[in-house]
């Protein structure tokens, strides 16, 4: 009570209220007095950010559908209201029923992307909560994480209790059950783990000890409690038609990134680039059919009243039932009157037709992303996707009367050269020519717009071995960049900060000793290191120095092929020998072929089905 009244006045005084009250339509009230596992979801950014996170709504949905757990939300509170919140001396709360995250019995984070890790730190101390793992009793909450940045969970293995690696949809549930049982036994928290650590996809931090070679450098994982697993292999829902998808999505009150009814069509993604994480750490490609994706698409739109509706996959065009299904939606759509939005297209006729019916006479702009800016570097990271066919997708885009494209790069990538900028710059060139060709109606009337990131080596893809560019040699490739597109009319370019990039990398191929970085970070003041406005960049260089990582520290340099991995305890399904026989592709420039069409032999067929064939 005294929360909730203090917040009454609070609330008066911070920008966008709504982020901090819950009560949305399709928000689940249960009585927090019943024998549940009480479940703090924590989105560790703003609430606009954290509900487009269609992973939310999905384990907010199958948790609350148990009658053994009841799950609600946390977000990272903004600057205003994390001020007037420490002046209050409240804690950190459910948006549900406003109860202090500390009474809850999971507290768990979503590791979306590495630089929101700070915010993990400070909404642990928002929360009263011990923040390190060995500061905390029996009555604490138990602390935990899953997402896509979980599969190396080092950098947080001093804060976390538990970490969950992969498909949450039927793990987390069983935990939360396995938990409320473990309440009523009395037994203790290291029994807890004991039990849920023989689970796939259950990873206690506490029963590993990273071991160092006398320079410091990560070597290998040594068990501390003999019933936990060698490695930690992920969980797999081995169908995804036959869990349930949410179509009872909260409707926030306020404008969100993405404001809409969304649905999954598949998961994971067969093309194999080699940069790519999510390509990797999602497979096997699984399909919701084309029926299931109606259903739910015209559940949720009732449900939610939205007037846009979206599919969500790594590469949409990629359903094999994709124009069935679409030519469904549109009808659908048309009928209600809902647009339909398709991200990530392969831009072939039927794209160009669907889109023609979407965007009508108002085109928003086009895009592509060739990543690379010659045919030879596109070979290296296996990014099927030629400059003919970019040319003459545009050829027949400028005809259909689209005036913008929006071009995607990223530089810094295996063995790239300045040639390959100046790729960048010649494609960009190019199109502008092709819209010149067309005549006098186009003059000035057609722009590309060129956005450059820097290369991440993530863990889990064949270039996890490789050094990244230094910050200094990033900015000389963006300067570089710039100069020659400055010279061709009508293109612009945006590109990424290097530090950022550097300290993306830092946090995404770190080891346990990386807890330290962040712990002194955020005692320094830093929190939302993703938003321009917010990055400290003077604090996190003087720690990098302090903490003496540098050119040659193994998170950002060349990891030799035998040595010992920081993930190595995690075991994505995909095997260590295929990401080293595509690196060793990658060198040669030879290309891969998209999986679905003959298996190559990843490593997850023994460990499920796959559903693509998996027999090699
Ligand atoms: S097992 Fe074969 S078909 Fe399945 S994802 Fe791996 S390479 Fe592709």
């Amino acid at each position: 009570m005294h929360l909730e009244r203090e917040l009454e006045t609070i609330l008066l005084r911070v920008e966008k209220p709504a982020r901090y009250i819950g009560g949305e339509w399709n928000s689940i009230r249960k009585d927090p007095a019943g024998a549940y596992t009480r479940f703090a979801f924590c989105f560790p950014d703003r609430y606009e950010i954290g509900m487009s996170y269609m992973g939310l709504q999905i384990l907010y949905h199958h948790l609350n559908r148990t009658d053994h757990t009841y799950c609600e939300r946390v977000f990272a509170p903004a600057a205003d209201m994390e001020e007037e919140m420490r002046k209050a001396e409240l804690p950190l709360y459910t948006l549900e029923t406003k109860t202090p995250l500390s009474q809850m019995d999971i507290v768990g984070f979503t590791l979306q992307y590495e630089l929101s890790y700070t915010n993990i730190i400070n909404m642990l101390d928002l929360a009263k909560i011990p923040i390190r793992r060995d500061e905390r009793n029996e009555t604490d909450p138990l602390i935990i994480a899953g997402g896509p940045c979980a599969f190396n969970p080092e950098p947080l293995a001093d804060f976390l209790d538990v970490v969950l690696i992969g498909d949450g949809e039927a793990l987390l549930p069983e935990i939360c059950e396995k938990h409320r049982l473990w309440k009523q036994s009395g037994r203790s928290k290291q029994s807890f783990l004991e039990e849920i650590c023989l689970l796939p996809g259950v990873y206690v931090p506490a029963f590993y000890k990273p071991v160092y070679s006398e320079n410091g450098h990560y070597l290998r994982h040594e068990k501390r409690n003999e019933r936990a697993p060698d490695r930690v292999m992920k969980a797999i829902l081995p169908d995804i038609n036959e869990v349930s998808f949410p179509t009872d999505t909260i409707v926030p009150f306020i404008e969100i990134v993405h404001d809409r009814a969304a649905v999954e069509i598949f998961r994971g993604c067969s093309r194999g680039c080699r940069f790519c994480q999510a390509g990797m750490i999602y497979r096997p490609v699984r399909e919701r059919t084309k029926e299931r994706i109606r259903d739910l698409a015209v559940g949720q739109l009732r449900s939610s009243g939205q007037d846009e509706l979206s599919l969500l996959s790594l590469s949409t065009s990629d359903h094999s039932q994709f124009e069935e299904l679409v030519t469904a939606l549109l009808e659908d759509c048309r009928k209600q009157q809902i647009s339909l939005s398709l991200p990530s297209l392969r831009l072939d006729n039927f794209s160009f037709q669907v889109l023609e019916e979407i965007q009508g006479v108002r085109k928003s702009g086009l895009t592509f992303a060739p990543e690379a800016g010659t045919q030879r570097l596109r070979d290296v990271i296996n990014k099927n996707l030629t400059e003919p066919e970019i040319l003459s997708a545009l050829d027949q885009a400028i005809d259909l009367g689209w005036r913008s494209v929006k071009l995607y790069f990223m530089i810094g990538l295996p063995t790239e050269t300045d040639e390959d900028l100046d790729g960048i710059a010649d494609l960009a060139g190019r199109i502008m020519d092709l819209a010149r060709k067309k005549g006098e109606k186009y003059q000035g009337r057609f722009n590309v717009s060129v956005s450059v990131s820097n290369f991440v080596p993530k863990p889990f893809t064949p270039f996890m071995w490789c050094a990244q560019d230094t910050v200094s040699e990033f900015d000389r490739k963006h300067l570089y960049l710039k100069e020659r597109l400055k010279k061709i009319k009508g293109v612009s370019y945006r590109y990424h900060d290097s530090f950022t990039s550097h300290l993306e990398t830092v946090m995404a191929r770190g080891d346990r000793k990386i807890g330290a970085l962040l712990y002194a970070a955020w005692q320094k003041g830093c929190r939302f290191d993703a938003w321009t406005e917010y990055f400290r960049s003077d604090i996190w260089k003087s720690l990098l120095e302090e903490f003496g990582i540098g050119r040659d520290h193994p998170s950002v340099s060349e990891i030799p092929a035998d040595a010992g991995l920081a993930w190595d305890v995690i075991d994505c399904g995909v095997s260590k020998e295929f990401f080293r026989r595509e690196y060793d592709a990658a060198l040669r420039g030879s290309v891969t072929e998209d999986c679905r069409y003959g298996c190559i032999d990843c490593g997850i067929s023994a460990h499920t089905c796959c559903p693509l064939g998996g027999v090699y």
